[in-house]
This record gives C-alpha cells, structure tokens and sequence, in this order.
C-alpha cells in the first residue's frame, strides 16, 4: 500500500492559492481572508472524503474516521494551516495534507484500523499580528487562559481575537471544554519540512525528531523622551530606538558567545514611535526570543541579557519594561514512537556512507537521522497530552518562511509513505496496556 503522490501535489498546490501574493508568497495568517477560505478548503476535502468534521473552540479542524467500532483513542496526524507573511506552500499545509492522504488512501484499502484515525489542522500556528503562536494546540492542551484570549487583538486591524476566533467557527468561551485531558488520544504524529538544512546538506529525505527547541520571548518597551531632532543636543538625548538597536546586538552577542549550535537569538520585531525623521524616538517596542536545549542554557542566557539591559538603561537613561510573552521548555519525542519512525525510516531511505554519517555532524541511531528542531511546532504541545513523534521532510537549501520554501517530490513521497506505514504499525502495537 502507498499513497498517492499525484493527489497529495494536487491538494497542496490547491491549497497553497489562498493567500498567494504577486510576488508568489503566501499571506495566510489568523483573521484573513485567505485563511478563511483555506478553511472552507479543508472542510470541503474532508466532507467530500466522507469524515466527520468537528471545529472546537480554537477553530482547530478535527477530521475524523473511523473503520470499526472499537471504543479506543484516536491516532491523530496533522500540523496547521496558517503561513507566516510571504511565507511557503510546505510548513504546515503538507502535515495537514499527508495526514488526509494517508486518511484517504487507507480508505480506500479499505484498511480496518483498531484506532479512529484523525486529522487536525491547527489554528495559529505561526507568530501572527495576535502575538499567540501556537495558538490553537496551547489552547486545547491548557497552557492559554480565557483572560488571555479575551485580551488579544489583532495588532494592525484591531480586531478582538474572540471575533477572529468566531468568524473561524471557534468560541472562545468554550476553551476550558475543548481542552484535551491524557485519556483523549492514542498518539499524536506531526509531518513537517525540516526548517533547516541538516536533510539538504546530507541529501537526505527524511528523518526522525528527537527533541523540540525551548522558546523563550519577551515583549520589550523601551521608554525614553521624544524630543526634537534638530533642537536637542547630542548628550541630551534619551533615544529610545537608540536604546533598543543596542539591546539587539547585546541579544546577538549573548548568544555568539555561547558557540552552540542549538543556541540561537533574534530581535525580529522593532517599532518605532513616533517614527518620524525628526523626532527622536520616546518609545520603541521590539520582540527579543531565544532557543535552547535545556533550563541551565536559559538562565545563563537570561542573566547576561539582564546585565546588559541594565547597563544600556544606565548609560541611555532610558528605561526597558519587559514581558514575557512566550516560555516555552523544550519537548522530547516519545521514545517508542521515535523508534516506530526510524525504523519504517530505514525501509524507505537508503543509508549514507558511514565516512558521510561522520562528517554531517547528526546523531544517527540505525542510520537514520536523529534530528533536533530549532523550530516551534505544534507537537511541542501535543507532547503534553500524548505520546508524540515527528517526521521532518527535506526542504531545498533548508528554505521556510519565505516564497522560496520548496520540498521534491520523491521526498514527499517517502515522508508520506514512512508516516502511512507508521500509522499501521502504531494501530497494531499501541493498547491500552502500554498505553497508560
Ligand atoms: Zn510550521
């Protein structure tokens, strides 16, 4: 039994119109147009499958199937539906997609599974002008609140999460019903492109996750004096975008001087206001995140930044107010499932040389990559719930969050087929027993 390539392509070069931009990127966040209509895309795929829809109080979509009557947790495979501005056609679309795929093709087999199989396509993902990534897996796994939710608008529009979350067919209300307990899944596995280039650079197309990076991200406003630019002398500045350039290299510093591969820091977000040409700033907001392997990294990280926050507000007079808008811990993979995947890994892909495996600088268990990832993903929060696993594709050049995100074929096919072979041998092994 294999899936079907030409059908899985199709679906993801349908889906991959909603939002398309002239430049041939893809603007698919929470609140838009497009990811509403690629809603509706889904919801009609799933219906014309023959599933059972259900939309919980994050707009999550939930497609389920089921061949027998057993009364046993559902397997559940999936990953979001929302791009990142100017984003590509693969993060997240072809984990929702090779989960309906695999849905379908045992369908059609005619498979009968000891396990309803489902499929979820998460709401928010990516960072969104709601400033709540992973929105719709945090939100069913109980790490947002109601208060939380309620608080949040969309930065440019305006408009209240709770009626972006309503036009999506959530209710946000309802969060504290729809969230997951340990009983309500069987396992949870998530198909995504590796955002990186560990597959590419090996010319490998797929591997097992082993670990998911920690986030740490603060909301930071830098409080200073607007001023006239013309008018105020140089030592009598406080310049608040000043002040926050320079905490960004301090940011970028901190993490250089760690030397780690799984270390990394990033201020990606600045505003400035007034932002005029001659007014000196009083005040520039910017985002500060971090990835790390583990707690110590993290205080190490933090207790230099605070040093260096201080000592730009002493030098500046300025004042930094800090948030944290996101902590998240890093998330192993289930060990079982890790080995379910690295070894239908190892029927489908040829093994490198041993002289290769050497100079990739990867962990291999049995040949098969044994990958960290340095990105968030949904799974991170599933992990919580369920006995989790992820399987990373290719990407070209190790391409995503942009237009020229670009994954091959033989490779989805590969991913594909691994995950379907996986989720046989998952209905076959898991039950109740080793389940709990
Ligand atoms: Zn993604």
């Amino acid at each position: 039994m294999k899936i079907n390539l030409e059908r899985l392509e199709k679906n993801l070069k349908e889906l991959s119109q909603f939002g398309r931009n002239e430049e041939g990127g893809i603007d698919r966040s929470l609140g838009s147009e497009a990811e509403e209509e690629a809603r509706n895309w889904l919801l009609e795929k799933a219906l014309d499958m023959g599933a059972a829809i259900k939309i919980d109080a994050m707009a999550n979509i939930w497609i389920n199937w089921k061949t027998t009557n057993c009364d046993n947790r559902p397997i559940t495979l999936g990953s979001h539906h929302d791009a990142v501005p100017d984003g590509g056609m693969y993060d997240g679309a072809l984990g929702v997609l090779i989960g309906l795929e695999i849905m379908q093709t045992l369908k059609e087999n005619r498979v009968p599974l000891k396990h309803p199989l489902q499929v979820v396509s998460f709401t928010a993902e990516e960072p969104n002008p709601f400033n709540i990534s992973t929105m719709g897996s945090r939100g069913v796994t109980g790490k947002l609140t109601l208060e939380q939710l309620q608080a949040s608008r969309h930065l440019i529009t305006g408009e209240s999460l709770t009626a972006a979350l309503k036009r999506a067919g959530g209710n946000v209300q309802g969060l504290l019903k729809a969230q997951l307990g340990k009983n309500d899944m069987a396992a949870f596995l998530e198909c995504h492109i590796e955002q990186g280039r560990n597959l590419y650079d090996s010319q490998l197309s797929v591997g097992t996750v082993a670990k998911i990076t920690g986030i740490y991200r603060e909301f930071v406003t830098v409080i200073g004096e607007a001023n006239h630019a013309g008018t105020t002398l140089m030592s009598h500045r406080h310049d608040a975008f000043l002040a926050a350039a320079q905490a960004a290299l301090a940011v970028e510093e901190t993490a250089k001087a760690l030397k780690r591969r799984d270390v990394v820091a990033t201020v990606g977000w600045f505003e400035v206001s007034p932002n005029s040409a001659n007014i000196i700033s009083g005040n520039t907001k910017f985002i500060m995140e971090f990835r790390f392997p583990g707690e110590p990294v993290k205080q190490q990280l933090l207790q230099r930044i605070d040093k260096e926050f201080y000592g730009i507000e002493n030098n500046r007079g300025i004042c930094f107010h800090r948030e944290v808008i996101l902590d998240q811990a890093p998330a192993p993979m289930d060990e079982g499932i890790k080995k379910i995947i690295g070894e239908e890994i190892s029927k489908e892909q040829a093994p490198l040389s041993p002289a290769a495996e050497e100079s990739s600088g990867l962990e291999f268990i049995d040949h098969v990559p044994m990958l960290v990832s340095m990105a968030g993903h949904d799974a991170v929060h599933m992990s919580g719930i369920t006995k989790t696993g992820m399987i990373f594709v290719q990407s070209i050049e190790g391409k995503s969050h942009c237009r020229e995100e670009k994954t091959n074929s033989k490779d989805i096919e590969i991913a594909g087929n691994v995950l379907l072979n996986a989720v046989l041998r998952l209905d076959k092994e898991l039950t109740h027993e080793n389940l709990n």
